[in-house]
């Protein structure tokens, strides 16, 4: 389809009024397109070449409205870093309409496209450096089979932007099945607009868990369904390694997503403690901390659905599935990076065996794993990714002894592991080349990573300076939340 030929619905605007605000997207200036994702625009059935026109750049930029637009901004609370904050919603993201695909509605929103009633202190804006970080680790995200909101397009500008210094205005499209947040309904229940909490209930249930609609206890439901998608989510979080690094309630879908690419990190070195954020100082959402957090956060959005559905029962729901969802998860995921056939009773101890070595060894997470897809008992590559032997020999005689209880052959078992344990994981020095390049005009490491990005499992042998061990320099940064 031609841009102008598509029908823009907003359903979300059938909600009552608290629950957005009407705003019109302030365009950059002199706004060009830096990558258009051609995977999506198929998705939304918006023809491949459209997406080089001007017009698609002035669509992304919020200058050109399509037939049925209404854009919005969406209200929430949420807890950030444990305090509750009692209204917050889309500072700087405008939604701008929704298109039915075949795989349900997408929701279209611009990050970036200016001032919304939400935006408190700030701008409405964000920078380029920030938006090539959403850009490509969404790209990334999906292209590693972990649940994220996507993005259609990225658009640099003219426009300066001020963060401690002046930096150049972006916009992101980013494209989602939904954009409800735990934080979206903690808003209503604290301000105790239980007509409005219960319509975003029936709302997202209808969005998000349609085949719940009808059922009793329904909201009892929805919160099942939300407490195993965060589960999942988290187990495949950690099993990767990414410290999301701003796991506030107001960053966690209620979809199940991975959603608001801030500070985030891929593991460099593995570390239980790693901090990605650098406001974070007490490390709440350090990597290890990440499942607790998930918990702590279902625990809000349960006092949050209290009025809807039984809190005592709520409690024992997520007492008596989260913890044991997770962790089967988790090993489920592990015994895959590991190359297992299945899992056994005792692997749990193989995995904490190989953590607690890599914990203390300054083992790259990704390279270690990607390393050991091609060991056949040989260990001469494989003791190269740790700093001492011992223990790393230690580990893989418990290894070895466990691999003679698999019934497929050592080329099976390579071939599985280099599926399920990436090459390329998108680190924040190789988004830094990126980012450096492009705020001169050079884009194209921005394209480099984003072919990255989709398909890590890959060889690609341009790129193999990116396949190693971060640089001892870069390794394990913390990164500022201004975006
Ligand atoms: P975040 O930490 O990105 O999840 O943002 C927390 C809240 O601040 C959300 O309500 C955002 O929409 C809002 N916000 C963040 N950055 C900006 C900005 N530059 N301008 C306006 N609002 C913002
Ligand atoms: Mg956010
Ligand atoms: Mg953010």
């Amino acid at each position: 389809m031609k841009l102008k030929e598509i029908q823009l619905t907003n359903p979300y605007l059938e909600l009552p009024a608290l629950c957005y605000d009407r705003v019109k997207p302030s365009p950059l200036q002199s706004a060009y397109l830096i990558h258009a994702n051609p995977e999506i625009a198929e998705q939304l059935d918006i023809d491949q070449d459209e997406l080089d026109t001007e017009h698609f750049v002035e669509f992304v930029n919020g200058a050109l409205e399509l037939e049925g637009s209404d854009p919005f901004a969406m209200c929430y609370a949420g807890h950030q870093f444990g305090f509750f904050v009692e209204r917050l919603g889309d500072g700087r993201a405008v939604n701008i309409g929704t298109i039915a695909t075949p795989m349900g509605n997408q929701h279209l929103q611009l990050k970036g496209a200016g001032l919304t009633k939400y935006s408190r202190d700030g701008d409405g804006r964000a920078v380029l450096r920030s938006s090539i970080r959403e850009y490509l680790m969404s790209e990334a995200m999906n292209g590693l089979g972990i649940p994220t909101t996507r993005a259609l397009a990225l658009i640099g500008s003219g426009h300066s932007v001020y963060r401690g210094e002046w930096e150049k205005g972006a916009i992101v499209l980013r494209v989602s099945p939904s954009w409800v947040r735990f934080g979206t309904f903690e808003y209503f229940a604290h301000h105790k607009k239980y007509v409005e909490l219960k319509a975003l209930a029936d709302y997202a249930i209808a969005e998000s868990y349609p085949h719940l609609i009808g059922e009793e206890n329904v909201y009892e439901l929805f919160f099942t369904e939300v407490v195993g998608k965060t589960a999942m989510l988290m187990a495949q979080w950690q099993a990767v390694g990414f410290n999301h690094g701003v796991m506030n309630t107001d960053n966690m879908s209620i979809h199940g997503l991975t959603i608001d690419y801030g500070p985030y990190a891929f593991l460099d070195d593995y570390d239980f403690r790693n901090i990605c954020n650098h406001t974070d100082t007490y490390g709440r959402y350090s990597f290890g901390s990440q499942p607790n957090i998930g918990e702590w956060n279902l625990r809000a959005l349960m006092v949050a659905l209290s009025p809807l559905a039984d809190e005592e029962r709520m409690s024992q729901i997520l007492d008596k599935h989260y913890a044991r969802l997770y962790t089967q998860h988790y090993l489920y995921r592990m015994g895959k990076k590991l190359g297992l056939d299945k899992l056994e009773q005792d692997d749990i101890d193989l995995v904490s065996h190989l953590l607690g070595m890599m914990q203390g060894l300054s083992v790259d997470y990704t390279l270690f794993f990607r390393t050991l897809s091609h060991y056949n008992g040989d260990r001469k590559e494989i003791l190269k990714v740790g700093l001492y032997h011992q223990p790393m020999h230690d580990w893989l005689d418990a290894y070895d002894e466990r691999l003679t209880q698999n019934t497929s052959t050592t080329e099976e078992r390579h071939q599985n592991m280099q599926r399920t344990n990436p090459k390329y994981v998108l680190k924040n020095y190789m988004l830094q080349e990126a980012i450096t390049a492009a705020n001169q005009g050079d884009f194209s490491i921005v394209d480099q990573l984003f072919k990255l990005a989709q398909s890590p499992y890959d060889e690609h042998p341009e790129c193999e300076r990116w396949a190693g061990a971060t640089p001892e320099e870069f390794k394990n940064k913390k990164l500022s939340c201004s975006s």
